[in-house]
């Protein structure tokens, strides 16, 4: 039986908005530019040209749309829209940083809905005390990005970038890449952060045969889906990463896991182990990565998000390599947008928007912050602060 269909589902729970929305409010979107491939390919709902499909739907209604994707400075249009907008849109893969500053400023908005996962370019804690609902649309691609990481784990483990590299330039030598393949089989795996993907990336390691499948998070599992995968709980990080050939980064960016990865701790990994982060860019120490490397402490390093981005074109991880020249697996950020996550993801941020604009509640599952507190336990541990009910959290 597939683990899937054993696990309880979370019970649908709703909040009431607390603040009260405008008959005819301004949303503003800031998505990033498609270009032709957008104009081609109308199923690419997460760029400025097909605006996630909900112009005509708001618009119908009343509300004013602007979507754009310029979002750098305090001349950009972002800035320049923001003080206005009641409901802000926004997405991980080209982020407009909401920060503190802009808080302030932003003296409309009751509403920042992420179009995607991840709402850590919002800086929450200013959010809660403007009593700004942040929502985002939880589980909307997580399968794709948990496939993204099994991919980006064979490829680093296989040595498939060098190999595929000497084909297209006209060469064929099989030791210069054999030296660095293995096969996943038999070694152990680890994952930081067991929520929605780090849950599914063990799901999905199951059939590899590995010699173990690790997880660290501070969230526990579900027992019935702690049976699901087969994979033993390490209490302390540092002990798991001792133990990992492959380390996997699931959870979310926020004050506990910012630079969490910078060289005190790559050094405490097994010498010579993969690194996979498609979780946050800032979760990893940019240079340090690069040189742990260059040095032989890291094999390789893969993933698609950076600290900032789009990344500059001076990004140490656009050029780091180990020693034999290969080890990079790195992507812009994509993991999360494949066409069929940005069907999810653009009806889901219509549906919280629908919600809002209605007067309804929303689903918990989506909801970040609320009533000027966190409504999830995934975004740091805050024992005496939260009123997090634990919807959102380790497990499926
Ligand atoms: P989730 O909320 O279901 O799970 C996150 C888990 O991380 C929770 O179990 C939480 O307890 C755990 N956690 C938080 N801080 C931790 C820490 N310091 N150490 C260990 N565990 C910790 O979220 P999810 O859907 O699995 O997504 C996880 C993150 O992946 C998102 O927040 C986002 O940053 C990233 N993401 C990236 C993409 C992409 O396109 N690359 C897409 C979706 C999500």
């Amino acid at each position: 039986m597939l683990i899937r269909s054993i696990v309880p589902l979370r019970p649908l729970v709703t909040r009431r908005f607390s603040t009260t929305m405008s008959s005819k409010a301004k949303v503003l979107a800031v998505l990033y530019r498609g270009g032709k491939a957008a104009e081609e390919e109308k199923k690419l709902l997460g760029t400025v040209e097909n605006k996630l499909g909900i112009e005509e739907w708001l618009k119908e209604q009343g509300h004013e749309f602007v979507v754009t994707d310029d979002k750098e400075g305090p001349d950009s249009e972002f800035q320049k829209h923001l003080p206005e907008a009641e409901i802000l849109v926004t997405t991980p893969f080209h982020p407009a940083y909401l920060t503190r500053d802009l808080i302030q400023k932003a003296s409309k908005l009751k509403l920042a809905v992420t179009a995607g996962v991840g709402s850590d370019h919002i800086d929450l804690n200013a959010a809660n005390e403007r009593n700004i609902t942040v929502a985002e649309v939880s589980g909307s691609n997580v399968v794709s990005v948990a496939e993204h990481v099994v991919m980006t784990i064979l490829v680093l483990v296989r040595n498939f970038v060098p190999a595929h590299e000497q084909i297209m330039a006209g060469g064929w030598n099989v030791a210069d890449v054999a030296r660095d393949t293995y096969d996943l089989e038999g070694k152990v795996v680890a994952t930081v952060g067991c929520g929605r993907i780090g849950y599914r990336v063990l799901q999905r390691l199951a059939p590899f045969n590995c010699k173990e499948l690790l997880w660290y998070d501070y969230t526990d599992l579900p027992a019935e889906a702690a049976k699901g995968i087969q994979a033993r709980r390490v209490e302390k990080l540092e002990d798991m990463l001792a133990q990992a050939d492959v380390v996997t980064i699931n959870c979310p960016l926020h004050e506990g896991t910012r630079g969490l990865f910078n060289a005190d701790l790559i050094s405490k990994m097994k010498k010579g182990a993969w690194l996979v982060n498609t979780a946050r860019g800032a979760i990893c120490d940019s240079q340090a990565v690069a040189d742990a490397l260059k040095s032989g402490q890291l094999r390789g390093y893969g993933g698609d998000v950076w600290d900032k981005q789009p990344a500059g074109q001076d990004h140490p991880w656009r050029n780091a390599k180990n020693k034999l020249g290969g080890g990079n697996a790195m992507t812009p950020h994509v993991s999360g947008t494949s066409i069929d996550a940005q069907t999810r993801y653009a009806n889901g941020a219509k549906e919280i928007i629908r919600r809002y604009l209605a007067g309804e509640a929303q689903e918990q599952q989506n909801l970040i912050c609320i009533d000027g507190d966190y409504a999830s336990k995934a975004y740091g541990q805050r024992e005496n602060k939260t009123k997090a009910t634990g919807q959102k959290g380790a497990g499926p």
